[in-house]
């Protein structure tokens, strides 16, 4: 029905009728499409570069792009990400070297691929830890099982962790405990009787498929399940409490260390950490105690084979990757209904996906020793300090900041901590040995080394300061990230981004500037933009800014939100706008576009005979998408970015230069009037 409407909307347009399009003329963008979704362009005749530049740029490649199987889209991102994969793989099945750590990951890979002998082995390995959890009967053993690595096999007391940064001193890292490791993601589940929706019966489905290979009957499996539950249900009220909390925006507790003992007593959860490795002092961070606090109230003897069930169900859901492939296709298929797609990967993804969420620091090594070409590094960082020392002279030239808050800015610019492309020195966090097969080795003995071993980097950062000595312990950077924590000042930029569409060593400075150092620049923006505006030169949550100054900030960001708020993301599927709330989740990564933009247009300025066509041009590509429709409907309701065709456009309709070099005009689509433009910086 919807490709019929779409279908009759574009040979109206076809036929130059703009049904009530011409009234609406005056909205922003009225003359584009969303050229990121999928398949929009058939029937579409020709589109011009000056009404609808990324929809103009993109369409040779959109029309002729494939999605991969099991994927929702094509991007330069997504073919950046098949690069680097590709290349890790050919060294993982490539010759070996005299480097143990490679020799660990082709182990590692070889042993992951032999379905064989994976197959003969079952749930075997699983046997003797889960007998040893139901061995359990009170929740004082259940404390020495959670404090014991070699026993609790999940690796926390059964919840999620990771390092945040000290309120008062970013310097220093704090645990972070997120949260209970929860089955059910709607409470609503829990009532008597309640219908269980998809997710939770994928869970069922798994849990009960795992325990019955285990041994229990089929009763036994439902009631452990059920048993699961029923300790949820118990702190449902806690849960509760937690999400009416979460509607508030604020939801982070900070607890000093000794309140945070003495809050948590019958499951002592410092003690459990201290046990596990983690030097927990200061403050324990959590996204809202109150489910904590829930866990701490039903942590009784009464409860113990709840709390037994709920840690074996979700310990078993954690790990159905890790045996043979009759558990790793029945664990897929039961998810389908959850993930629209067959989660079934080819071989080497499914490797390399294992590979990245057990040894991914491995991975990371591995990557730059023998994939990535050492010479992006000074390259990348002599780009990155050029528009450091731009973004100086831009912040100066800001008439509408007084000298007190430039000097602010400049401050964080001066203290940035540059981390690009890969670190030159690794804390002794040690490494993994895996051996062979032959040798002993078997894929959940490699799993548990691994895990072991994110638990001990994780733990060895928690007592290290955030001095730029060394990168962040989860800092990936064989992955496609670039961003910037405001927490640290940081600005990262990482050697899975520097190829693909972003970058090339032998580009000229034109296609450089458009491609990399356009995401360079968005990350500087971040510094300076609502959230990252509050934070300074440390990290730490400060002012300084004159009270004028933020006035006039936050005037020009309630202009581009209103302006963001009427713009339609997907004009071809329905006239619905962003909206004021839509607008307000994208505003950040928009003022980081148009910074970045005006950042580069300065150094650009400075070339001779630059070529702004190449330039423009590039940053149109890095913009290229190709998503089928329900999950580009998904991203516009969710994502903090705009959809990529805008933040293409709309960045570039904003200067002189991109409206001159194509010379456009009033009447196109890309014009947009000096007084309706939407800077911030
Ligand atoms: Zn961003």
């Amino acid at each position: 029905m919807k490709k019929l409407i779409a279908l009759l909307l574009c040979l109206c347009l076809m036929a130059g009728i703009v049904p009530a399009l011409a009234e609406e003329n005056t909205r922003p963008g009225a003359m584009w499409i969303n050229s990121g979704i999928y398949g929009t362009y058939e029937g579409r005749g020709e589109i011009r570069l000056q009404d609808d530049y990324a929809a103009a740029v993109n369409r040779e490649w959109a029309e002729t792009v494939s999605i991969h199987e099991g994927a929702s889209n094509a991007s330069a991102r997504t073919e950046q990400t098949d690069n680097y994969n590709r290349a890790k793989l050919a060294v993982l099945k490539g010759e070996k070297k005299d480097d143990p750590d490679l020799t660990s990951l082709q182990n590692f890979y070889a042993l992951l691929l032999d379905w064989d002998t994976r197959n003969e082995t079952g749930l075997q390995p699983l046997k003797p830890y889960v007998e040893d959890l139901m061995s359990v009967s009170s929740t004082e053993e259940m404390t020495k099982y959670y404090s014991d690595p070699e026993r609790n096999i999940f690796g926390t007391p059964m919840v999620e962790d990771e390092l945040m940064y000290h309120p008062e001193d970013a310097l220093i890292n704090i645990l972070n405990i997120k949260g209970m490791k929860m089955l059910v993601t709607n409470t609503d589940e829990l009532k008597p009787g309640a219908e269980e929706g998809v997710d939770l019966t994928a869970k069922r489905l798994t849990a009960d498929y795992m325990l019955k290979r285990l041994g229990y009957t089929d009763e036994e499996a439902r009631a452990i399940f059920d048993n699961a539950k029923e300790f949820e249900r118990k702190c449902q009220p806690w849960t509760e409490a937690l999400i009416a909390r979460y509607a508030t925006g604020d939801f982070t507790d900070y607890i000093p260390i000794a309140d945070f003992e003495s809050r948590y007593k019958n499951l002592p959860l410092a003690a459990i950490y201290r046990a596990l490795g983690f030097d927990v002092q200061g403050y324990v961070c959590t996204l809202s105690a109150n489910m904590l606090d829930g866990f701490e109230a039903n942590y009784t003897d009464e409860n113990i084979e709840y709390i037994k069930a709920w840690t074996l169900v979700n310990t078993l859901l954690d790990f159905t990757r890790y045996f043979d492939r009759e558990t790793y296709e029945a664990a897929a298929k039961f998810q389908e209904p959850v993930t629209g797609t067959g989660s079934v990967k080819s071989d080497d993804a499914y490797a390399l996906e294992v590979m990245e969420a057990v040894v991914p620091t491995m991975l990371d090594q591995m990557y730059v020793n023998y994939c990535f070409n050492k010479e992006i590094k000074p390259q990348v960082t002599e780009l990155t300090r050029m528009m450091i020392d731009a973004y100086r002279d831009m912040i100066n030239e800001e008439d509408w900041l007084a000298d007190e808050t430039k000097a602010g800015a400049i401050e964080k610019l001066d203290n940035f901590k540059l981390y690009i492309c890969y670190p030159d020195n690794l804390p002794d966090y040690g490494s993994v040995t895996i051996g062979t097969a032959e040798e002993g080795e078997t894929v959940f003995s490699a799993i548990m080394k691994g895990r072991k071993f994110l638990n001990k980097v994780e733990a060895t950062a928690l007592t290290m300061k955030n001095d730029g000595t060394y990168w962040r312990y989860d800092n990936y950077y064989s992955t496609l990230t670039a961003c910037y924590i405001a927490e640290e000042n940081s600005i990262n930029v990482y050697a899975g981004i520097c190829g693909g569409d972003y970058y090339d060593p032998d580009w000229p400075l034109e296609k450089k500037l458009g491609g990399l150092c356009m995401v360079i620049g968005h990350e500087i923006t971040h510094a300076f933009d609502t959230k990252g505006s509050q934070y300074d030169k440390n990290g730490n949550k400060k002012n300084w800014w004159t009270e004028e100054d933020r006035k006039s900030f936050q005037e020009r960001v309630d202009k581009l939100t209103a302006f963001y708020s009427k713009l339609v993301p997907m004009p071809q599927v329905s006239d619905e706008t962003y909206g004021e709330a839509g607008a307000m989740r994208i505003k950040s990564e928009t003022i980081a576009d148009l910074g970045s933009l005006k950042c580069l247009l300065s150094i650009a300025k400075k070339q001779e005979n630059f070529d702004y066509d190449l330039f423009f041009r590039q940053l149109a590509i890095n913009q290229k998408q190709a998503r089928y429709e329900p999950a580009e409907k998904a991203y516009v309701a969710t994502d903090t970015h705009p959809v990529e065709a805008y933040r293409c456009n709309i960045p570039l309709q904003n200067y002189d230069e991109f409206l001159e070099t194509y010379h456009i005009e009033g009447s196109d689509g890309m014009y947009l009037a000096p007084e309706d433009r939407i800077r911030v910086w």
